[in-house]
């Protein structure tokens, strides 16, 4: 059997390529999930044929907690707490090449060549660094640590010393065979990555996501020269490429360069003053039934989603009341922003799930250019994506982020609970415009409100 499990493994890491061009487009991505999964049932079996059997019964048993442990969270996590999931999964990753590297690396009687001890060091490392970096990523993303960023003149000089004591007992290892060394070389690993990611705000956590996907898919790949495993090798690489581009598209949706948003750090709860002048702004509000008559009576709307739409769960309620107002020959559009939500796509994936048809949903470099001739805008739940700070205030922290540009329509309608600020703690100027009218309340709540009005 042991001939063709390279055969197998071959066969699944096609079906993992077919996977994530099915997953490129809402279309594909039914069958993109299902090559996925099957290329992942192809690769356990395989891998379980292959275990010698003293470690079989160890393997069953891993292999039960893990299943019920990932049944159980499937079945009960919220779709709103699927950016932090993802992080402790990507933590998960993280370590077990950091175990598989120490396993390997203590293995009595094992020698290991100049190689393998360079792809143990590297595994090790980036396995290290993906798994402190993705629970700091995961306490900030599930608000159980502020999205403040850690600001200190010391934390480059912090950062540099780590990354410095971390190759130096590297190469220790690498020379001298050390066991000791590379301990040391973990642990040095273990907290640069805390200090990776604690100095990036909380504007700025979209490219930590997927940033740290990326380096999961590396540390997957380190753990497959490891253990000599070919489909681990090429799973890894295509996660760790994939997410390395995913990291590029969230960068320039965001105006910002990789470099400096691993070494700049973005603002966080502590720029909420650069908005807040201390003057007293007034803004209007009115009911879910003067919304509805103003955009009953509209030529053309365009929906704003925001992560407020996922929390409500109200993307159900919202394309229904898209569609009466078709009905009435309103013209019903959605824009979405790169960034909007937790995580990237995270909008398109409530959309699709109340089946928004697709021709409906705009990308924000088709939508915005038409927002100045359109009737009204509803922004729901949506706060940073639309904050025209980002284009109008240098001293801002999200300077420079393209924005969708919901300011330049002729009427504003802004669903939230409150006049609380978004992510990056800012307070936002549009909802204090002429033309905006905020209808307070919970999203889903005053949609179905909205609907109601349509009909008196
Ligand atoms: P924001 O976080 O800026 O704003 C969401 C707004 O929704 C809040 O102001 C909140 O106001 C409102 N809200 C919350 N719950 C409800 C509810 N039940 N009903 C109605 N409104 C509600 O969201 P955006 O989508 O505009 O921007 C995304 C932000 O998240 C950006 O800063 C982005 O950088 C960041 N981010 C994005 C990630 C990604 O990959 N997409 C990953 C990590 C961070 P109120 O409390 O008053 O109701």
């Amino acid at each position: 059997m042991s001939q063709y499990a390279d055969w197998f493994y071959l066969v699944a890491a096609i079906l993992f390529i077919l996977s994530l061009k099915g997953l490129s487009s809402p279309v594909g991505a039914r069958m993109g999930n299902l090559y996925g999964m099957i290329g992942m049932g192809i690769a356990v079996v395989i891998t379980f044929i292959h275990t010698p059997e003293t470690a079989t019964f160890m393997m069953l048993v891993a292999m039960a907690a893990g299943a019920a442990i990932g049944i159980y969270k499937a079945k009960t996590v919220e779709m709103t707490q699927m950016p932090e999931t993802v992080a402790l999964m990507h933590s998960l990753v993280g370590l077990a090449a950091v175990l598989i590297a120490i396993a390997a690396v203590n293995h009595e009687g094992i020698t290991h060549d100049a190689i393998h001890r360079f792809e143990l060091f590297i595994g090790c490392f980036v396995g290290a660094i993906t798994f402190t970096a993705s629970v700091v990523a995961y306490l900030k993303l599930a608000g159980k640590a502020g999205s403040k960023p850690l600001k200190a003149p010391w934390v480059k000089s912090v950062q540099i010393g780590l990354a410095a004591g971390m190759f130096v007992f590297g190469i220790i290892y690498f020379i001298t065979e050390s066991n000791f060394a590379f301990i040391v070389m973990t642990a040095f690993a273990l907290v640069l990555g805390y200090f990776l990611i604690a100095p990036i705000g909380g504007g700025d956590m979209p490219v930590v996501v997927s940033m740290l996907n990326s380096y999961s898919g590396w540390a997957a790949a380190g753990i497959g020269f490891t253990l000599n495993n070919s489909v681990l090798i090429i799973c890894g690489s295509l996660v760790g490429s994939s997410g390395a581009i995913l990291s590029y598209i969230m960068c320039k949706a965001m105006n910002r360069s990789l470099m400096n948003v691993i070494f700049g750090g973005m603002g966080g709860s502590d720029a909420v003053a650069s908005g807040d002048s201390g003057e007293e702004k007034t803004y209007k509000s009115g009911s879910p039934e003067d919304a509805a008559f103003l955009m009953s009576n509209a030529d053309s709307v365009v929906i704003v989603p925001g992560y407020g739409l996922a929390v409500a769960r109200a993307q159900h309620a919202l394309q229904e009341f898209a569609s009466l107002l078709e009905e009435a020959g309103v013209k019903v559009r959605y824009a979405i922003h790169p960034v909007a939500g937790r995580m990237p796509g995270h909008m398109n994936v409530l959309l699709a799930e109340a089946e928004v048809p697709y021709e409906n949903v705009m990308e924000m470099e088709e939508i915005n250019s038409d927002f100045a001739t359109t009737d009204v805008v509803l922004v729901i739940g949506a706060n940073d994506v639309v904050n025209p700070a980002a284009k109008n205030d240098p001293a801002s922290p999200i300077y420079g982020m393209p924005i969708l540009e919901a300011n330049k329509a002729r009427t504003v309608l802004v669903v939230k609970r409150s006049m609380a600020t978004g992510y990056a703690g800012l307070d936002n100027d549009l909802f204090y415009m002429d033309k905006t009218m905020m209808i307070f309340g919970d999203a889903k709540k005053v949609v179905e409100e909205m609907t109601k009005g349509l009909s008196h």
